[in-house]
Formats: C-alpha cells, sequence, structure tokens
C-alpha cells in the first residue's frame, strides 16, 4: 500500500505558500474586491452573478441571497456604467480625431468599440455596484 506523508507533498494551498504573494487577498476589501472581479456574489463571494452574458440570477446559486435588494436597485449600476464607457470610449475619440480620420471611419471604429465592450461594461458595472452596496450596507448569507 502507497502511503503518502502529507509534510513532503507539495502544498496546493497558495494561502500557506509564503513564496506567493497573496496578501491583498487577506483583507475583507480586497476578497471582496477579487470577487468583484471575478462577477461572484457579494456575500458569499462563491456564487456566481451571472447566469449568461447579460442575464444576472435573481438570487444567489450558493448561498440563496437575492441580488435586487429593492426596486430600481440597479439604478446606481448605469452610472457607473456611464463613467466605465465614457472612461473606455473617449480615449479612442481623442486618438482617433488626432489622426484625422474620416468621419465614417470614426463613427464605425466608435461603435463597433462600444459593441464589443458594452457586456464588459455592463457586467462590471453591476458587479461593483453590488459589491459596494455590500460594503456599505452588509448582508449576512442567508444560509448561516
Ligand atoms: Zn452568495
Amino acid at each position: 500500500m502507497n502511503r503518502s506523508d502529507p509534510s513532503t507533498e507539495p502544498s496546493t494551498d497558495l494561502s500557506r505558500d509564503p513564496s506567493v504573494t497573496v496578501a491583498p487577498l487577506r483583507t475583507p476589501l480586497g476578497r471582496q474586491m477579487w470577487a468583484m472581479l471575478r462577477l461572484r456574489c457579494p456575500v458569499c463571494r462563491e456564487g456566481p452573478l451571472f447566469r449568461s452574458l447579460l442575464s444576472m440570477h435573481r438570487n444567489c446559486p450558493r448561498c440563496g441571497v437575492p441580488f435586487e435588494r429593492e426596486h430600481g436597485y440597479y439604478l446606481n449600476s448605469m452610472f457607473i456604467a456611464y463613467v466605465l464607457g465614457f472612461l473606455v470610449i473617449v480615449p479612442s475619440a481623442v486618438l482617433l480625431a488626432m489622426r484625422n480620420v474620416s468621419v465614417a471611419l470614426f463613427a464605425a471604429i466608435i461603435i463597433a468599440e462600444t459593441i464589443i465592450v458594452w457586456p464588459l461594461i455592463f457586467r462590471y458595472a453591476r458587479s461593483l455596484w453590488v459589491h459596494v452596496d455590500q460594503l456599505l450596507d452588509p448582508r449576512a448569507r442567508p444560509d448561516k
């Protein structure tokens, strides 16, 4: 029988490996930001926020917390999306204007860029909003 000694096996837990720097992820804010970037539930940080590209789960599939706290809850994420869109589109528009491209090419590039980045902006604006809201007004896991 092949019995392995746990002290000689390489550890798969990166948080215990001193050569791996994960210190920012150990803080509550770091864990919340990591969950936000991975589009995870703001409460349990495990369940996915989205079931498809543009469709969110009503409740967390892992802990069951409802993502939409009240009617119109995602209105603030629209403001976040507006700012994110501005930060993405304006540098491209300025660069294209500096290169003196034609109006048709300018419009085509900006429209294409908007269509490509819009789903990302939508998802991250909602994720950022639900995580900021969780930090400002924390909720406990309903399953605990
Ligand atoms: Zn959850």
